[in-house]
């Protein structure tokens, strides 16, 4: 029988619903402040159990509070996915026709880019080409801030990759809409949009995972041909995709390198 949602769960909810995606530590904290407000029993090892318990009852809902990874930092976040829509009509109610063309055709560029980034020139490139009906440049600039503001897409530097909530949100649609160009992380095995690749064998990893796998190891091989990993390996500290403050020179260069190195 799955457990009794209190008012703490109630309110962890409602807070996770207005921010869409929550970073681990937030939520951590979240998760704190809702047992101490509502006087509910707080464990700060149970977050992941707390969470079960209100996804136990947003099931008859279609709905999920699902955890994921920052492809930038390897950071954890959690989402709050529908997932009675399992493709991208998802948006259809916050958005127009074309405004979904726009989206389309950006995630199409994202995912088939070599290093999982298309660039605002790219996409403004095909805003009078759309089918549905044609979008002036100042206009498809204005549209693709608001896929920002709203975390479909994440911006750097006038680059543009999927943002964390979607790629929780769309993770089943890509994989099975995308299914020869999408990779899965041969380590954490989740889809990778920002990734490396073996130049042997093929296989995807995360840059986080790249940095984790590799962290012990005197010299880089491949875990699934044994070759020798020919990228380089990411650095610590410099890729936090969700903060561009701390863009420094050498994150910019890693993120203009080809995925296939
Ligand atoms: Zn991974
Ligand atoms: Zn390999």
């Amino acid at each position: 029988m799955a457990a009794q949602m209190t008012d703490a769960h109630r309110r962890f909810l409602q807070v996770l619903m207005s921010h869409g995606i929550m970073e681990g530590s937030e939520a951590r904290k979240l998760h704190r402040r809702c047992c101490e407000i509502h006087k509910v029993y707080y464990a700060h090892d149970k977050l992941d159990d707390f969470i079960s318990t209100i996804n136990s009852h947003l099931q008859p809902l279609f709905m999920q509070i699902r955890k994921g990874m920052s492809e930038g930092d390897g950071r954890a976040h959690y989402a709050l996915v529908n997932l009675a829509e399992t493709e991208i009509t998802k948006m259809a109610s916050d958005y127009t026709e074309n405004e979904l063309e726009l989206f389309r055709k950006a995630m199409d560029l994202i995912i088939l880019s070599e290093n999982g980034f298309a660039s605002s020139t790219e996409i403004l490139n095909l805003a009078d080409q759309l089918k549905t009906k044609k979008m002036k440049k100042k206009e498809a600039e204005q549209v693709l801030k608001v896929f920002v503001e709203d975390k479909w897409l994440s911006e750097r530097n006038g680059e543009y990759t999927l943002h964390t909530r979607c790629i929780i949100e769309m993770e089943q649609y890509i994989l099975s809409n995308y299914q020869d160009v999408a990779r899965k992380c041969n380590i954490c095995h989740s889809l990778a949009i920002q990734s490396q690749v073996c130049e042997s064998c093929g296989i995807a990893m995360h840059l986080p995972c790249v940095r984790k796998y590799f962290r012990a190891q005197t010299e880089p091989r491949c875990p699934q041909c044994n070759d020798f990993w020919s990228c380089d390996i990411p650095g610590t500290s410099r890729m936090d995709s969700q903060s561009p403050s701390k863009t420094g020179r050498a994150e910019k260069s890693f993120i203009l390198s080809p995925r296939r190195c």
